[in-house]
C-alpha cells in the first residue's frame, strides 16, 4: 500500500495523538495549527486515567513517574479549613504543558505547522484539501478535525450545532511553589483537596511547575473553582476594560481589574483559608463550561476527534483521555480496513460515537447541582438542596474508576491494552 497522507487540523493534546498514532500505522501525517507561536497553557493541571497513559505510550512518549504528581489523600476541607472528610486516592496529576511538550519532542517539527488557520476544505472522491486563511492549501487522503469546542470543521458539517452553556464557569489559578507560603504548602502538598461552599466546588491539587518540574521548590499548585454563573453575569465578566465583549472566551489579560477583585474577594469569603490564601496571590482566569455531542463524527474523507466531536465537562478530569482514545480508535480503524478508508472511518463513528456521549452524560451527573444553582429553589430536587459533602466526595473519586467502565462497556479497553 503506497503511504497515505493525513491533515490533522488543531495542535493541541487531541490533534498531536491523533498524528502520532497515524504515522505508528504507516501514514504520513501533518498537524496545522492556527496559533503562530507553540501554545501555552499558563500552567494548568490535568487529572489522568490509566487509558491516557497507556495511549501516550502508544504514541512515543515515555510516560513515568516524573509526568505528574500523586497525591495520596483525598480530602473535604470546611469553611474554616478543617479537614472534614479524608480518603486514600491514587490519581497522578499532571499538567497540559507536561503533556504538550512530550507529545511535541515527538513528531518531527517540520509536520507541525503553525499560523495554519483552517478557512474551509473541499472534498473530492479520491483526496481532500485543507484551505488555510493564508491563502495556502494542503491535499490529503483524510482530513481530522481535532479543532477544539470552537471546530471550523465542525462548523462546515454540522452548522447549526452549538456547544451548550452549562450554567457555570471554571476558576482556574496556578501558583509557583516558590510563591506559596512553604508552611502552607507542607500542609497542602499531599492533598487532592475538595471545597465546596454553598452551590460551588472547588477543586485543588500540586502539578509539576513551569518548566514542567515535579523537584521540590519547583512545582506549582493549581485550583479549579467552579462557580454558577448566569448569561448576564457571563457576559460582563466576558467584557474587557474597553467595554468589547468577548463572545467566544475573553483571553486571561484582558479580564477586567473589578472583576479579579470580585473573585478573589468571593474566594476568601467562601472558600477554605488556605485555598483563598493561594488564589488571592494568582492571576486566575475562567472558562465557561460548556456540553457538546455531534450526532456525527465522519462526513467521507473527515472525521472529527478530541473537543471537536464531544465536550464533556471536565468533573472526571477525562477529555483528554476521551481525545487519546478517539486517536488509537482512528488509527486503529483505518489500519484494520486496510486499503478501504471508508469502513475504517465508518468502524471508528460506531465505535467513538456512543462512548462520547456517555462521557458526556456521566459529566453531567456531578456537575448537574452546579447547574441547577440558577433555578429557582422551588425547581430543585431535595436530593440536590441536601446534599451529603461525603457523598460528594466519594463519588468525584469513583467518577475516575467508572470512566474506565465506560471505556471497557464500550469495547475499547483494547485500544488502551487495559
Ligand atoms: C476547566 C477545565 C478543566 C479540564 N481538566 C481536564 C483534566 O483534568 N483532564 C483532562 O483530561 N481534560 C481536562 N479538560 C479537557 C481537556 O482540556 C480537553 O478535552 C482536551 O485537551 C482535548 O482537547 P483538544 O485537543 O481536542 O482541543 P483543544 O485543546 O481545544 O485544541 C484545539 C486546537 O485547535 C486549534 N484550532 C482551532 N481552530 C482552528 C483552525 N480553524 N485552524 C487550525 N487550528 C485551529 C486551537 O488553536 C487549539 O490549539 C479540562 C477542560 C476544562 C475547560
Amino acid at each position: 500500500m503506497t503511504e497515505r497522507r493525513a491533515l490533522v487540523i488543531g495542535g493541541s493534546l487531541g490533534g498531536l495523538v491523533v498524528a502520532q498514532l497515524l504515522r505508528s500505522t504507516g501514514w504520513d501525517a501533518a498537524v496545522f495549527e492556527r496559533n503562530e507561536e507553540e501554545l501555552n497553557s499558563r500552567g494548568v493541571g490535568l487529572g489522568t486515567h490509566p487509558q491516557l497513559i497507556a495511549i501516550l505510550r502508544r504514541a512515543g512518549v515515555a510516560f513515568d513517574e516524573t509526568m505528574g504528581i500523586t497525591p495520596p489523600r483525598g480530602v473535604c476541607l470546611d469553611r474554616r479549613g478543617k479537614i472534614i472528610i479524608e480518603q486514600p486516592m491514587a490519581r497522578m496529576l499532571s499538567s497540559w504543558s507536561r503533556l504538550y511538550r512530550a507529545l511535541l519532542a515527538a513528531l518531527p517539527r517540520q509536520d507541525y505547522r503553525l499560523g495554519k488557520k483552517l478557512t474551509r476544505i473541499a472534498q473530492h472522491t479520491d483526496r481532500v484539501t485543507a484551505i488555510f486563511a493564508d491563502g495556502t492549501s494542503e491535499r490529503g487522503d483524510l482530513l481530522v478535525g481535532a479543532d477544539g469546542i470552537r471546530s471550523t470543521v465542525r462548523a462546515q458539517f454540522l452548522p447549526d450545532l452549538q456547544p451548550a452553556y452549562a450554567g457555570y464557569v471554571a476558576w482556574r489559578a496556578v501558583l509557583d511553589e516558590a510563591d506559596v507560603p512553604p508552611e502552607l504548602w507542607r500542609e497542602m502538598v499531599e492533598l487532592y483537596a475538595f471545597c465546596l461552599p454553598e452551590g460551588e466546588q472547588s477543586i485543588s491539587y500540586a502539578v509539576p511547575g513551569r518548566d514542567n518540574d515535579i523537584a521540590v521548590g519547583r512545582r506549582a499548585y493549581n485550583i479549579v473553582w467552579y462557580r454558577p454563573t448566569d448569561l448576564d453575569a457571563l457576559t460582563d465578566i466576558c467584557t474587557d476594560a474597553n467595554g468589547r465583549y468577548h463572545a467566544g472566551g475573553i483571553p486571561p489579560p484582558l479580564i477586567r481589574r473589578d472583576v479579579i477583585e470580585r473573585v478573589k474577594a468571593d474566594a476568601s469569603a467562601v472558600l477554605a483559608p488556605q485555598i483563598a490564601d493561594i488564589f488571592a496571590r494568582t492571576a486566575p482566569f475562567f472558562q465557561p463550561i460548556y456540553d457538546l455531542i455531534s450526532p456525527r463524527l465522519v462526513f467521507g474523507r473527515v472525521a472529527l476527534a478530541g473537543d471537536a466531536a464531544f465536550v464533556a465537562r471536565p468533573h472526571a478530569g477525562a477529555g483528554t483521555t476521551k481525545a487519546a482514545l478517539d486517536a488509537a480508535c482512528l488509527a486503529d480503524s483505518i489500519r484494520d480496513a486496510g486499503d478501504d478508508l471508508g469502513s475504517g472511518l465508518a468502524h471508528y463513528e460506531r465505535m467513538q460515537l456512543p462512548f462520547g456521549q456517555a462521557l458526556v452524560e456521566l459529566n453531567r451527573q456531578e456537575g448537574a447541582y452546579l447547574s441547577a444553582q440558577l433555578k429557582r429553589k422551588a425547581d430543585r430536587s431535595a436530593a440536590e438542596l441536601h446534599r451529603n459533602t461525603g457523598a460528594v466526595l466519594h463519588a468525584h473519586i469513583a467518577r475516575s474508576e467508572q470512566v474506565g467502565d465506560l471505556v471497557a462497556a464500550h469495547g475499547l479497553s483494547a485500544l488502551a491494552g487495559t
